[in-house]
């Protein structure tokens, strides 16, 4: 469904309408012009032939360093994206179940599906404020579990969560023997402190992007920090796919992570004001919804919605949406990315709230 309406939402973009597009994570800002400089610069140095599958040891070197590991702990991947196809394809395909709680971003059942895995979910609500009860978490892991799949901050919810809750799912997961793949892909512009899978023990994995930190998402690079053998495995898989994201994309990454303190900072108050007026006018509706802690989501519930036939009628008003069926049992719920203007949110909540009535 959440397909379908952005396919529908272009269409009706060709046909020369005006929409709000509510329905995409794709961050309006540009990319900074001193990032797209530098892939320019490394193109005319020639930058544009096959290279490392691994990625650049430059590029590598400089993530290690920022996360204090070892370039071989490094692997560059075609945005986030693929490092959990990856990811998921190497741990699942010989079967075995993953575990993911809900709201959950739409990729990673898909994926989990198309590999013919079992998914076990963990659904967490409005109610309690997300919170992912841990008990019932271990209870889902089994000696076939190979993966459990967390993403902090959440798609949709943009909930953090709260450390010791952290500390207790890498705890159970230690002991139930399971690997965790943390996709962290908002936390370098989370609105509050959060801590990372890798402050803690254990043989997990750290999903990171350059997509949302740096509006690069068109640009397609992301990586993980793998343990070796791990960080080999998914360098092969890169040389029999895409061999290599292009170097002079990794050269502007380079550029990205050299500026990255003054760019994550900009972008992280772009989205803080669009948060707290998003906010503002939903408090004043019956919408139940929480306060993100981070870019770029809004998740509201209004009680007895039927979300996938109210975002396509939602269309015809010029305003598209995620349904909350996109996210797992959430019908009563809908998604809103704030990767507008503010004057867009203003108009595009105006029409929601008119649509509700
Ligand atoms: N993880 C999450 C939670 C996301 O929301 C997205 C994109 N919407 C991605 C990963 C993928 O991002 P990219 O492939 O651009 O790095």
């Amino acid at each position: 469904m959440l397909y379908e309406i952005s396919e529908k939402a272009i269409q009706l973009e060709n046909e020369g309408k005006k929409i709000i597009k509510f329905n995409l994570g794709d961050p309006d800002q540009p990319t900074p012009h001193e990032i797209i400089e530098a892939a320019f610069e490394a193109m005319k140095q020639g930058k544009t032939k096959y290279s490392s599958s691994a990625g650049e040891r430059k590029l590598r070197e400089e993530l290690a360093s920022i996360y204090n590991v070892s370039a071989d702990n490094v692997v560059i991947t075609a945005g986030s994206k693929w490092a959990i196809f990856s990811i998921m394809f190497l741990f699942l395909k010989k079967g075995g179940n993953v575990v993911i709680p809900t709201p959950h971003w739409t990729s990673y059942e898909l994926t989990a599906k198309s590999l013919g895995a079992e998914i076990r979910f963990l659904k967490t609500d409005i109610d309690s404020n997300w919170k992912i009860d841990v008990e019932k978490l271990g209870d889902l892991m089994d000696q076939k579990t190979r993966l459990v799949i967390f993403n902090n901050p959440n798609n949709p919810t943009s909930k953090v969560v709260n450390e010791k809750v952290f500390e207790e799912i890498v705890q159970t997961a230690n002991n139930k023997g399971a690997t965790i793949l943390s996709d962290e892909v908002y936390s370098d512009i989370s609105f509050v402190k959060t801590k990372s899978i890798l402050d803690f023990d254990g043989d997990h994995i750290l999903v990171k992007s350059f997509s949302k930190t740096f509006a690069m998402t068109g640009w397609r690079i992301g990586y993980v920090i793998v343990k070796q053998e791990l960080a080999e495995k998914m360098m092969k898989l890169n040389q029999i796919t895409l061999t290599n994201v292009p170097v002079f994309v990794q050269q502007a990454a380079l550029k990205a992570l050299e500026l990255r303190q003054e760019i994550a900072d900009k972008i992280r108050e772009d989205y803080r004001r669009r948060a707290d007026l998003a906010c503002n006018i939903l408090s004043k509706t019956k919408m139940k919804f929480s306060r993100p802690d981070a870019p770029f989501y809004v998740f509201p519930k209004y009680d007895n919605l039927d979300s996938e036939s109210f975002a396509l009628n939602l269309l015809d008003s010029g305003v598209a949406i995620a349904p909350g069926t996109a996210f797992g049992d959430y019908r009563e719920y809908f998604r809103i990315a704030l990767t507008v203007p503010e004057e867009e949110i203003e108009l595009g909540l105006k029409k929601i709230c008119e649509a509700l009535q």
